[in-house]
């Protein structure tokens, strides 16, 4: 006799929703991975195949999606700028369609939803930090659009289809997060950092770097996505989740060259378009309803992080 329950985890196969599906079969779940593999790779997941509560679909969100689970975690989504804009259309169809299918499957099923959205919707903020009642400032038209609209359109259909059809949401806000399972060629500024520090290659800063970011170590994420998941059904979100110690990307430089002993130079490549100035989230309807707050720290987090690079650039 099984006592959890069965759980989706759309991006299953990604960083985020490895980690999840991990945390998930450990607390005696069932987990369905659900995963295109655009970006998600085998080795995320290879640990857990032999699980028997563990089972991999390979399916696109876009279409529709037929299966019995108790809860959804859709986390299905490119999140690197590089990967999301190698073709922005199917991003946006991933955020928009993979939610009314999502949505309309959990409708069905008359189950508990998680949304992972992101601190993009607030765009390039006037607010800082961000708290969870600002609209943003979000360019409809650029290069980042298909990503940022993208995911507040998903917003959009979860807010609806809560009060349209009383479906049970839960909304996170999801802030930079890194650790190991990040790819070499993510694209992302901690794995580009590490990757170019181990290389003894020159550290890229996009800008002049003092464009801030804060940094949510993984497993700290993944504990205020479940605590998300598990609050009472009238809380449905968006909650911010994500390490409100601000940063600008230099000072990130500096701490990767520190703990990786490279030789690296920091070089100064152009900004990309739309890139926000700076990002920080105000965790404190986190705190409060999840009795949450991030515990791993950057350099700590930093070290764990280099470690896993270190294992797969030996590998190469
Ligand atoms: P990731 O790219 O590692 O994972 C995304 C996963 O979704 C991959 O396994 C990919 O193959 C899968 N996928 C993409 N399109 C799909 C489709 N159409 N159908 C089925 N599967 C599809 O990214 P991640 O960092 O793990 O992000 C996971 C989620 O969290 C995303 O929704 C992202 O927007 C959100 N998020 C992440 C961060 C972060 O810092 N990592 C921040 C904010 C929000
Ligand atoms: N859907 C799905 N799995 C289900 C139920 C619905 O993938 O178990 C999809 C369905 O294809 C539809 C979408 O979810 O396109 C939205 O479903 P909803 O019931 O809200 O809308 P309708 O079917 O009435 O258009
Ligand atoms: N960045 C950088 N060098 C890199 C990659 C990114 O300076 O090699 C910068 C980027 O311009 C942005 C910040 O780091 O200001 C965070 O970028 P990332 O793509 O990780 O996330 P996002 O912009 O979505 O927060």
């Amino acid at each position: 006799m099984k006592f959890g329950k069965r759980v989706l985890v759309t991006g299953g196969a990604g960083f985020l929703g490895s980690h999840l599906c991990e945390r998930l079969l450990g607390l005696g779940h069932q987990v369905i991975c659900v995963d295109n593999f655009f970006t998600g790779q085998r080795r995320n997941i290879k640990h857990l195949l032999a699980n028997p509560d563990f089972e991999v679909i390979r399916h696109d969100v876009t279409f529709p999606l037929y299966i019995e689970v108790d809860q959804i975690y859709n986390l299905a989504c490119p999140a690197s700028p590089i990967h999301y804009q190698h073709d922005p259309v199917q991003t946006t169809k991933t955020s928009v369609h993979g939610a009314i299918n999502m949505l309309g499957l959990a409708k069905r099923l008359k189950c508990k939803i998680f949304q992972a959205s992101t601190s993009e919707v607030y765009g390039d903020p006037e607010i800082h930090p961000q708290v969870e009642s600002y609209w943003g400032r979000v360019n409809p038209i650029g290069l980042r659009s298909c990503y940022d609209e993208g995911k507040r359109c998903a917003e959009t259909l979860f807010f609806d289809y809560h009060r349209q059809h009383a479906t049970a949401i839960k909304v996170a806000r999801i802030f930079n997060t890194y650790g190991p399972r990040m790819y070499v060629n993510d694209g992302r500024v901690v794995s580009n950092f590490v990757v170019q520090a181990l290389r003894g290659e020159d550290i890229t800063l996009y800008g002049d770097g003092a464009q801030t970011r804060s940094f949510c170590y993984v497993d700290d994420l993944i504990e205020g996505i479940i605590g998300l998941m598990e609050t009472a059904d009238d809380i449905t979100g968006p909650v911010n989740l994500g390490n409100p110690v601000e940063f600008t990307i230099r000072e990130l430089a500096e701490q990767v060259v520190e703990l990786t002993g490279a030789r690296s130079k920091l070089v100064f490549a152009p900004l990309p378009s739309d890139d926000p100035r700076q990002r920080k989230p105000d965790i404190s309807l986190a705190t409060r309803l999840l009795d949450w707050e991030p515990k791993v720290q950057l350099r700590e987090g930093l070290q764990r992080t280099i470690a896993h690079f270190r294992g797969i650039l030996d590998e190469q």
